[in-house]
């Protein structure tokens, strides 16, 4: 389907999993917002690179973990002519290897503010534009969880772990709030993705060490969970609200 003149917002664009999702989503003919924390260069790179391809695309910085954050992003949304039909909660952040007596409450409070604080006012400000109740044209969330809200990572990151599991539900009640108003909602937990939230957490190799345990003996392409996105976001899945679909390479 083609979603010419419509809005898809991904959040924490500017590379990995959020980067290859918006590069894909306006190939597809959406209007992508591209929004970034910091790292303004790459995100103005993704928009160059989409629209070098022919598509549309614009980058707006904002931490989504905040209530001012989010206004901005969605003020900078609402200027534009077209309505939002589409938004991928994909920003997130990790710090690897620790075992909760070592965590902070300076740590956990800020994997659950990126994680769940901002998926939860995402997807609020999407409802109100996307709710056919309130004039909107309907649209659908896909939430990025992980495989770690089902395994609870022990001795690594239990607070992400369980930071994705807060996602899972609010994909679960959520769809279920708002399935009458035209919206669906559905959840995506990735393994182990090559992409440097890895690094960015204290281990640059960590998708290599743990590929032997991968039943497909590798890990995953941000390139191969867009396409898993996407598929929740289309038509394809159209009768699909309240899932959340495994991209592991077979982690159950
Ligand atoms: P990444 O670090 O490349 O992408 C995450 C992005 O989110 C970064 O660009 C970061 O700046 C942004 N971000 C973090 N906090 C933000 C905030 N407050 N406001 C705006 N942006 C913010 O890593 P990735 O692997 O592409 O991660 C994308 C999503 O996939 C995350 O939610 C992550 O938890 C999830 N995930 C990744 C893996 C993996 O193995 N890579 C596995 C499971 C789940």
């Amino acid at each position: 389907m083609n979603h010419k003149n419509e809005i898809a917002l991904v959040t924490g664009a500017s590379r990995g999993i959020g980067a290859a999702t918006a590069t894909l989503l306006a190939s597809q003919g959406y209007t992508v917002c591209v929004n970034y924390h910091s790292r303004k260069e790459a995100a103005d790179q993704v928009v160059r690179e989409i629209e070098e391809k022919g598509g549309s695309a614009f980058a707006v910085i904002a931490d989504i973990s905040t209530e001012e954050g989010v206004a901005t992003l969605f003020a900078a949304i609402d200027a534009q002519a077209q309505p939002l039909t589409g938004l991928v909660n994909n920003a997130g952040i990790l710090f690897t290897q620790s075992k909760l007596v070592d965590l902070t409450a300076e740590r956990i409070n800020k994997v659950l503010t990126a994680n769940v604080t901002g998926s939860f006012l995402c997807a609020r400000e999407a409802v109100k534009r996307m709710s056919t109740e309130r004039g909107g044209k309907g649209g659908a969330i896909v939430n990025v969880s992980s495989g770690a809200s089902r395994s609870g990572s022990p001795g690594e990151y239990v607070d992400y772990a369980a930071s994705k599991g807060a996602v899972d539900t609010l994909t679960i009640g959520l769809a279920k709030e708002v399935a009458a108003e035209g919206i669906r909602v559905n959840g995506i937990r990735p393994g182990f993705i090559h992409t440097d939230i890895h690094a960015d957490g204290g281990e640059p190799n960590r998708v290599e060490r743990l590929a032997p345990r991968i039943p497909m003996q590798r890990g995953g392409e941000p390139e191969e969970v867009a396409r898993a996105i996407s598929f929740l976001l289309s038509e394809d899945a159209s009768y699909t609200t309240g899932s959340i679909l495994d991209a592991t390479g077979g982690v159950v």
